[in-house]
């Protein structure tokens, strides 16, 4: 099931909260259907991980994640993922979902539609030839817009080839040069049940970026959420898709 949450977060911002909603950025829901957070989802919250796979990181991330018994979702770069078959598959096989972050990372509402369904095939062959799929949603596959930028047309185009966009509802802004696993700390811990946290495991610059604060902060954020009885789970979970038990 997860029309009902999508029913319930569009009940909410037909009410008076709609105007509030639409001038920010990315909780609105004005272009159609996109994930973002899910309230029904109690005690339960994401941590999403953009612009992998990366052979300094990721491993070492799903090892803190495993230590938690943590299931996140992984928005892959397609370029990335070609040079790291067996990462994206270790992933996959860990029970993380993962979502189709395109090829190349480009400001998808600068780009015509073809082009869209261009970067969002080829990602897909990368994924498909480490022998993975996207992970899907009522059906639809999981993608996120790079930058999470986009306008209506964007979005009609990625959905036109069957993919749900999921946003997220906390940012740990772990790409700012000022970032400290302090600050990235303080951001995720305010995650509360249905949250869905933004973090990042590479960069779009390089595919072996230092995101050494990430891993760290996502050590910490888990030990006192977990601790506050919280638990870890992949986005189609969170919003009461049937999870296949990790193999
Ligand atoms: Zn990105």
């Amino acid at each position: 099931m997860s029309r009902g949450a999508f029913a319930a977060l569009g009940a909410t911002l037909g009410g008076a909260g709609f105007a509030v909603y639409h001038g920010q950025v990315p909780t609105s829901q004005l272009y159609g259907r996109t994930i973002c957070r899910v309230p029904e989802a109690e005690g339960m919250i994401a941590l999403t991980y953009d612009d992998g796979p990366n052979p300094r990181h990721t491993e070492a991330l799903m090892s803190v994640l495993d230590r938690y018994g943590a299931r996140a979702t992984f928005l892959l770069i397609g370029r990335w993922a070609e040079r790291e078959p067996e990462l994206v598959r270790s992933l996959s096989e860990g029970g993380h979902a993962l979502g189709n972050h395109t090829w190349s990372h480009p400001t998808m509402p600068l780009r015509s539609s073809a082009a869209i369904h261009e970067e969002m095939r080829r990602c897909r062959e990368a994924v498909e030839a480490a022998g993975v799929s996207f992970s899907k949603v009522d059906g639809e596959e999981l993608m996120r817009p790079p930058y999470g930028r986009r306008r209506p047309g964007t979005l009609r185009a990625v959905r036109e080839v069957g993919y749900v966009p999921l946003l997220w509802s906390i940012t740990c802004y772990d790409w700012r040069r000022t970032a400290t696993v302090d600050k990235l700390v303080a951001r995720g811990s305010r995650a509360r049940g249905g949250d869905v946290i933004l973090l990042h495991d590479g960069s779009d610059k390089a595919p072996d970026a230092d995101r050494s604060a990430s891993v760290a902060a996502t050590d910490e954020i888990l030990r006192r959420l977990t601790d506050q009885g919280y638990r870890f789970v992949s986005v189609p979970e969170l919003v009461g898709e049937p999870v296949d038990a990790p193999r």
